[in-house]
């Protein structure tokens, strides 16, 4: 069609303004490469590298035009013609998608060492003697916003069950992740807690492993493949009514295992049920769970924290699921949420986009900021952790009241519940 309803939607045409920094523009030269006319040479890479993967132009398009399967694609064509990529882009892949992500017990040691090194003295010793001045500008940023580690996955927390409280609704089956449980565990003890709270019964089965998502959107597609199989038979195994995501950009993969592994007929079956039963932790909580004991205001002070919710990508775009964060927060008794401008638009983290694409990635962070700040919230809630690190970056460089707070949706709510006792 070409009608460029999407332009609009998308982060990067709206900063530049350029064609072939649109999804339209981008479909083009999808099609020429595939009509011969361009091949995928670096240029074409380099293009269809400042994509972020928001995937906002899907829901803007009449014709439902399917982005993210064609930028994957696109990806995984790059990647079978790319004989080199760039210096350290190059180092920082192989050692994420090939050495890290797809092995938990390197994940659980990833999380002890910051551990180690957050509570051994060293941060601070490196803080102090301005050794981050000897890595990249956002790497060195990044280091500031690291969150406390506990060294310790959820299950060797809680274990591979949790009993529902009161009486039972369902049977769950969490979706620990690899970054969410190395670096935000407290978040994953705190899901588990949240899902008994509300009547589930939750299991946390231990054979399952990296969600896939940034491999798939990577071009290293048969390593996403062999993720999303180990998942499949973990949570089958488990016999579980659901299978419950914390993160958006995992929830995203998650969801779409069905076209993952659309040619591989053995797996259709699983396949889909893993996709259709997959739900974020805010959709289950709001629409299934039973209604969790929140504190009321200290005082009857009403309205006493204001928040601002900033949407995961993946999860308002492609889970669908914008709503429920904000019907529970909207809940909250003592709690304002107060809707900040352009709150679905890309904050700029979109995976490792903010390491890779330091100079988009600014731009629109700082303009996230911007209208963060017209809120004048304590809190930026969000549900996925690359956004969640990407709006403490923020608030580090641009708040205009630091007391502002990045927290995940669901230590918010645990907060707020607790606060009750
Ligand atoms: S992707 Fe959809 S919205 Fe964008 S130009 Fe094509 S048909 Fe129109
Ligand atoms: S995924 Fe996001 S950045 Fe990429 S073309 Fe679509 S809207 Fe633009």
């Amino acid at each position: 069609m070409r009608c460029g309803f999407c332009l609009p939607a998308c982060p990067t045409f709206r900063e530049t303004g350029l064609e072939a920094e649109s999804p339209r523009g981008r479909i083009a030269l999808m099609k020429a490469t595939v009509d011969g006319i361009m091949g995928p040479d670096v240029p074409f890479e380099e293009q269809m590298s400042h994509c972020l993967g928001c995937r906002a132009c899907e829901p803007a398009c009449p014709a439902d035009v399917k982005y993210g399967q064609l930028i994957e694609q696109a990806r995984d064509a790059i990647e079978e013609h790319t004989t080199q990529h760039r210096g350290w882009v190059k180092g920082v892949r192989k050692l994420v998608f090939q050495g890290l992500f797809p092995h938990p017990k390197r994940m659980e040691l990833l999380g002890k060492g910051l551990k180690l090194y957050q509570r051994s003295g060293l941060q601070t010793a490196v803080r102090k003697t301005n050794a981050l001045k000897l890595l990249p500008k956002q790497l060195a940023d990044m280091e500031k916003i690291l969150p406390e580690a506990t060294g310790k996955g959820v299950v060797k927390t809680l274990g591979t069950h949790v009993p529902a409280k009161g009486q039972k609704v369902g049977t769950v089956g969490m979706f620990r992740g690899c970054l969410m449980d190395a670096m935000f565990a407290e978040t994953n003890r705190k899901t588990v807690e949240l899902l008994s709270e509300a009547g589930f019964d939750v299991a946390i089965p231990e054979a399952q492993n990296c969600c896939g998502a940034l491999h798939a959107h990577s071009g290293e597609t048969a390593q996403a493949k062999e993720l999303a199989k180990r998942n499949i038979r973990a949570f089958r195994e488990a016999g579980v009514d659901a299978i419950i995501s914390n993160a958006g950009g995992c929830g995203a993969i998650l969801v779409e295992y069905d076209h993952l592994l659309h040619d591989e007929p053995q797996w259709r079956e699983d396949a889909a049920w893993f996709a259709s039963h997959t739900k974020d932790i805010s959709t289950i909580l709001w629409n299934e769970g039973r209604p969790l004991p929140f504190a009321e205001p200290v005082g009857g002070e009403a309205a006493a924290v204001r928040v601002t919710y900033q949407d995961s990508c993946h999860l308002k775009n492609v889970m669908k699921g914008g709503a429920s964060p904000r019907s529970l927060l909207g809940a909250l008794p003592g709690v304002e949420l107060v809707e900040m401008k352009d709150a679905g638009s890309c904050c700029g983290s979109a995976g490792i986009y903010n390491i890779t694409q330091p100079e988009m990635a600014n731009r629109l962070l700082e303009k996230k900021m911007k209208d963060a700040n017209g809120t004048a919230a304590h809190y930026i809630v969000t549900s996925n952790p690359g956004c969640l690190l990407q709006m403490k970056l923020g608030i580090e460089r641009h708040a205009s009241d630091k007391r502002m707070e990045a927290v995940h949706i669901v230590d918010f709510l645990h907060e707020r519940m607790a606060a009750r006792g």
